[in-house]
């Protein structure tokens, strides 16, 4: 006889615990409404694609009255952002003229700005974490998305909920099978994602070098360096086959004070391929459920800001479904609609910008082999600083600011399901 699975019930049950479930899962249950976040994975600990936490999201911290804890983690901050193309410098986007508390750009593992969010999110009654439950179907009932079928560890079980949400990233099980098909705009490019040790007299900054068809990316976390070798799409199993001494030779030529390290790299086992991907679902939207994040938006890793955006979708959706969340009944579509028509227009044009971004430069630097130099336009930056504030408001803060508008419920109520 095949095992029942046993049923949770709850208001909200949201997908994913990346930077969009887990903010959201946050606000929703510090606004009283009986949330579940289910993450597939055990712990938050493994390699996650960006470490950087923006202005606008640490204004967002600021307004939860999380601002000084959180910033008691480790981390490194990034006033002044640079890129080096061939031999020259370019400091490409000033932080400190912000119109926000914080006037960097704060670099922290992800891990531990999840486990953060976790550890505040557990103050509230209405949460529930499980980790390592994995969302392997939906359950439909006539119109409606009405839950999920999970896996644990310890057997199956089927989530229930007034109103799902997919936050499961760009590869979402849950957006497939509730058959919302995003449209693609392609990405030219995949990232080598692997980590060499960090010794005093390194660089202190993270930063990036374009140069002879290549494009290394490093970010400092303290003691080692995290570092994205960036490849034209579909070539990883090419460059595979030349070897690791192949991949080791060209990092060296690209940061020459890695040398010698590249040895810590023993076999493309230490070499994690990420691959990238630019889409945009044209409804986020069906009875019953939402996507927000990657899971309604691919993010290309063009300014590193998919996760801020990811936070501004929480923000947005929080602020319009806390209420009637913490209430009981049903959420209609229309609320569901007003998330999007929110959040699509600043995914819109941000995407818009990567994509031209990926067309324009890296597509052509990548295609090249000899030195390059900077175009004109950039040696500007170098002249007048007053340009690398533009690039600082458009990474740092993003258009259409979110600010957290959902009011806490310190009696933590718990609302369980309407159905
Ligand atoms: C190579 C690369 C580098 C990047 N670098 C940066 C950067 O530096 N800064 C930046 O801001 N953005 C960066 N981005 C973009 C950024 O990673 C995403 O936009 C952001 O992570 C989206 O957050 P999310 O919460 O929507 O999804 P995700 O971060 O993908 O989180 C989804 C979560 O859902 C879980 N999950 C998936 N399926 C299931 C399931 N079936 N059941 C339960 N759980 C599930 C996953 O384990 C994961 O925890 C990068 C992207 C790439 C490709």
């Amino acid at each position: 006889m095949d095992e029942i699975p046993q049923t949770i019930s709850c208001r909200c049950c949201i997908v994913g615990g990346g930077p969009a479930g887990m903010m959201l899962g946050f606000l929703l249950a510090r606004a009283g409404a009986d949330t579940l976040v289910l993450e597939k994975h055990q712990d938050f600990f493994r390699d996650f694609r960006g470490d950087t936490i923006h202005p606008s999201t640490l204004e967002i911290m600021d307004e939860l009255g999380l601002y000084d804890e959180f910033l008691k983690l480790p981390h490194q901050e990034t006033r002044l952002l640079k890129a080096q193309v061939g031999e020259t410098e370019l400091p490409m986007a000033d932080f400190t003229h912000l119109p926000t508390r914080a006037k960097f750009l704060a670099f922290m593992p992800q891990w531990d700005f999840l486990d953060f969010l976790a550890r505040q999110a557990k103050h509230y009654p209405a949460f529930r974490l499980e980790m390592g439950a994995e969302a392997i179907g939906l359950i439909v009932e006539g119109e409606r998305v009405a839950g999920v079928k999970v896996k644990t560890a310890q057997g199956s079980l089927e989530a229930r909920a007034d109103l799902m949400i997919a936050a499961d990233g760009r590869s979402s099980l849950v957006r497939r099978e509730a058959r919302l098909v995003p449209k693609e705009f392609g990405a030219p490019m995949d990232v080598l994602w692997f980590r060499l040790s960090w010794k005093e007299g390194d660089p202190e900054q993270t930063f990036g070098r374009m140069d002879g068809g290549q494009i290394l990316v490093l970010i400092n976390r303290g003691t080692y360096w995290q570092c994205g070798y960036v490849i034209p799409k579909g070539t990883a199993l090419e460059l595979k086959a030349q070897g690791i001494a192949a991949l080791k030779e060209r990092v060296e030529n690209l940061a020459p004070f890695l040398q010698g390290r590249a040895a810590e790299l023993k076999s493309f086992d230490d070499v994690n391929l990420l691959t990238v991907a630019v889409d945009r679902l044209p409804l986020w939207h069906k009875p019953g459920l939402l996507c927000i994040g990657d899971a309604a938006h691919a993010m290309s890793p063009v300014g590193g800001v998919g996760i801020n955006l990811a936070i501004q979708d929480a923000v947005a959706a929080a602020n319009i479904l806390a209420e009637p969340l913490s209430g009981a009944g049903p959420v209609s579509n229309e609320l569901l609609a007003q998330v999007q028509k929110r959040r699509e227009w600043p995914t819109k044009v941000i995407q818009g910008l990567q994509v031209v971004i990926q067309k324009r430069v890296i597509s052509r630097v990548l295609a090249g082999t000899g030195t390059i130099s900077p175009p004109w336009f950039l040696r500007l930056f170098i002249r007048f600083p007053v340009l690398r504030c533009f690039p600082a408001a458009l990474v740092g803060l993003g258009i259409r600011r979110e600010h957290v508008l959902s009011n806490e419920r310190l009696d933590g109520t718990a609302n369980s399901a309407s159905g």
